[in-house]
């Protein structure tokens, strides 16, 4: 979508701190970490929000699960969370589809 500012990030018309990438995937740094460790990933595809995917993006969401997971590893990350915000109501901000994968310090439950 080319208004669309994580299509940009992706694309390369707006530059990030790459973590990953494949066919289908883009893992970057987040601009304004959270955690010592705050990585986005996103697909490649533009889906606005996790409530518009359909059952084809079954193995899209999976590779993404799979994805955070193996960067997770490969970082050595002991424990971690991963947060998808849906709708303003619950801190979406940007409306590219996207998982928040932060690491690095402990985690309060609930998040407020
Ligand atoms: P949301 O609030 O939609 O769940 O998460 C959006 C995230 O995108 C926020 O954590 C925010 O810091 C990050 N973000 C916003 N603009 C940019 C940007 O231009 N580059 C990068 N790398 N991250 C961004
Ligand atoms: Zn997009």
């Amino acid at each position: 979508m080319s208004d669309c500012l994580f299509c940009k990030i992706a694309n390369r018309e707006i530059p990030s701190k790459k973590v990953y990438e494949d066919e289908r995937i883009y893992a970057f740094e987040d601009i304004a970490p959270k955690a010592p460790t705050h990585v986005l990933l996103i697909p490649k595809k533009h889906i606005a929000r996790l409530s518009d995917v359909g059952a084809p993006d079954a193995p899209l969401l999976g590779e993404l699960l799979l994805c955070a997971a193996g960067i997770a590893r490969e970082k050595g990350l002991a424990h971690y969370r991963l947060a998808l915000n849906n709708g303003e109501g619950a801190g979406q901000s940007v409306f590219h589809v996207h998982f928040h994968l932060l690491g690095g310090r402990a985690f309060a439950w609930p998040p407020g």
